[in-house]
């Protein structure tokens, strides 16, 4: 199989095409930029930007893969969760070439895309792993196994904001800008991770040993950066962006760690567009050495939202004989990933 992919849930515009597990190429376009004024994404922007995109990125996708066309035997199309409008477009996007080359069509789960995004970079996953996916809209700690056949447990969420929902919001309040994570992390270079003790939420003995919590870090920065600039002096934005990225890394690896370690595997897989983060990936790389734990990161360019993982959850689904959704799958803009539920939406 040559699958396409193709993923428009926030304001990525993805393509992507994957054989037998190989990313063979893809194309992305971004319209972060266009967002940057409101502090956050626009879902109608986004729309008309992924509309806009769509062509143009499929043929930079086609041409990075050195395929044709009609050489796609399989298209896969993220149709959630995700911002409702922006999921449309490339679901339409997705059922046109599907429709125009009469191949079958996958609807995915846009998170089982996130996990699988990994497998591109380093093969297929272990029999089971815990998966920490750290993104946008999502906090979560899963355990799994064949992204594919088997249930995917859910062992915790966050309560209120999702990690990169943090960032993006702590980001604004000092100033610098959407997207939050990267700005962040280029602010943080240089401070001091331990210049302000900022909380970590839910930690202690007897606190739920999954579950998340990161709005109180938020107000915890919010109230230390009102308290500077009420006293008349310049906020240390590097030194606040370094201790607010350590206590969101402090948290995130902690219960990661601990899920691996309570039930007894071996292997920890984080991604999502936080995944992307330096300071994450140093501390999650230091903490799993020291405990054999092997560690499993896709590079940079994989974290955060693309199509080649939506090729990538599409091509595991093919190749086990799924069976497609059909030309008629609605956008599940909400759509849920625990339980029972499969990668493939109907
Ligand atoms: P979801 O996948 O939950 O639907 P999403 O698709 O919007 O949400 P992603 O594209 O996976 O999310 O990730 C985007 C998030 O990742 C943003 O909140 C962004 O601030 C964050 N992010 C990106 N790069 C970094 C970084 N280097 N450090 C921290 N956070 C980052
Ligand atoms: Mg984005
Ligand atoms: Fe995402």
């Amino acid at each position: 199989p040559v699958v396409l992919g193709v993923e428009s849930s926030c304001d990525e515009t993805g393509f992507g095409i994957v054989s037998e597990g190989v990313l063979l190429g893809q194309g992305l376009a971004s319209s972060a930029a266009q967002h940057a004024d409101f502090g956050g994404v626009v879902p109608e922007i986004a729309a008309r930007a992924h509309l806009d995109a769509a062509v143009p990125t499929l043929r930079l996708a086609l041409a990075d893969a050195g395929v044709e066309l009609g050489d796609i035997t399989h298209v896969a199309a993220t149709s959630g969760p995700g911002l409702a409008t922006a999921v449309h477009v490339g679901l339409a996007a997705a059922k046109s070439v599907a429709w125009s080359l009469d191949v079958p069509l996958y609807g995915v789960h846009h998170l089982a895309g996130h996990a699988a995004a990994d497998t591109l970079e380093h093969g297929p996953l272990p029999e089971r792993s815990i998966v920490l996916i750290v993104s946008g809209g999502h906090t979560s700690i899963l355990a799994v196994g064949d992204l594919v056949r088997d249930p995917i447990e859910h062992l915790g969420d966050t309560l209120d904001d999702a990690a990169g929902e943090a960032f993006d919001k702590v980001s604004r309040l000092l100033g610098l800008g959407y997207p939050g994570g990267p700005a962040i992390s280029r602010a943080a270079a240089g401070g001091d991770p331990t210049a302000f003790s900022f909380p970590r939420a839910m930690l202690r003995q007897g606190d739920a040993p999954y579950t998340f919590s990161f709005s109180g870090l938020k107000t915890a920065v919010a109230r230390t950066v009102e308290t500077i600039e009420r006293a008349g002096e310049a906020v240390p934005v590097a030194d606040v962006a370094a201790s607010f990225e350590q206590a969101v890394v402090d948290v995130l690896v902690t219960k990661a760690v601990r899920a691996v370690r309570d039930r007894g595997l071996d292997t920890l897989v984080i991604v999502g567009g936080v995944a992307a983060n330096a300071r994450l990936r140093e501390a999650a790389r230091q903490r799993c050495e020291s405990l054999g734990i092997t560690l499993r990161i896709p590079p940079i360019r994989l974290c955060t939202d693309n199509g080649a993982m939506i090729a990538a959850i599409g091509d595991l689904l093919v190749r086990s004989g799924a069976e497609p959704s059909g030309l008629g799958i609605p956008a599940d803009p909400s759509a849920v990933l625990h339980g029972a539920q499969l990668p493939l939406l109907r």
